[in-house]
């Protein structure tokens, strides 16, 4: 039974007690995949951001988490047992250095604010840097401009085995959307496109190939 260890959705980054600072990712990609994986036989762990997603199997193990530090923690227990690793996840490149304890009030002689911000660990480029020789770890990329150069760029820094680029162009794709369209790049060279399709059909698509 193949251990597959997944991350989705954004992190949330707090503040105060009721702010913080997210981003808009649904989580879809990431759940369509830990879906993929269960239906071909696979025991699954799942540590999730926020998001409006349900997801439960007997063989998987469902960690919500918030903010990047605790995705950080509740992946790196699980850094020795998988098999593949998948990082879906949006995480936040950066948190608020210091976290008010009480909400912070509004003070009608103060017209600007500044949140200072330190960056973020790179969960999917410290489980490269620790990966031992049976594990098969996948990243994710989103990118603009010059996608497969920045992509290719990213698997190398990051130190996975392939990573999923997004194709941002074409309309219907990618973030917080029910339609991905995706190419693979392996570390070897190889090249693998998906075409335009729902999240769940492309999950099945890819869970195939990486399994296969
Ligand atoms: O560097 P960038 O954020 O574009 O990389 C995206 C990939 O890295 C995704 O697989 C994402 O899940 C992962 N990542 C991470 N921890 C971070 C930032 C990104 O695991 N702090």
């Amino acid at each position: 039974m193949k251990k597959v260890l997944i991350t989705a959705g954004p992190t949330y980054e707090a503040i105060d007690p009721v702010r913080f600072i997210g981003n808009r990712s649904s989580g879809k990609m990431g759940y369509a995949l830990a879906k993929a994986f269960l239906n071909e036989g696979c025991e699954l762990v799942l540590v999730s951001g926020p998001v409006n997603l349900e997801l439960s199997h007997t063989n998987l193990k469902l960690i919500r988490v918030e903010s990047a530090l605790e995705m950080e923690n509740a992946v790196f227990v699980y850094k020795d047992w998988y098999d593949v690793g998948i990082m879906a996840a949006a995480v936040a490149d950066f948190r608020p250095a210091n976290v008010a304890d009480e909400k912070i009030k509004k003070q009608d002689d103060r017209t600007e604010m500044t949140i200072r911000l330190v960056k973020n660990p790179d969960i999917l480029a410290g489980l490269g840097q620790i990966k031992k020789e049976h594990q098969f770890l996948v990243g994710f990329a989103l990118e603009t401009e010059n996608e497969e150069q920045n992509a290719l760029k990213k698997l190398q820094k990051k130190s996975c085995d392939a990573i999923l680029l997004n194709s941002l162009r074409t309309k219907g794709a990618g973030f917080n959307s029910n339609t991905n369209e995706i190419t693979l790049y392996r570390a070897d060279g190889f090249k693998r496109h998906f075409p335009l399709n729902n999240k769940e059909a492309i999950a099945r698509e890819i869970a195939a190939f990486l399994l296969g």
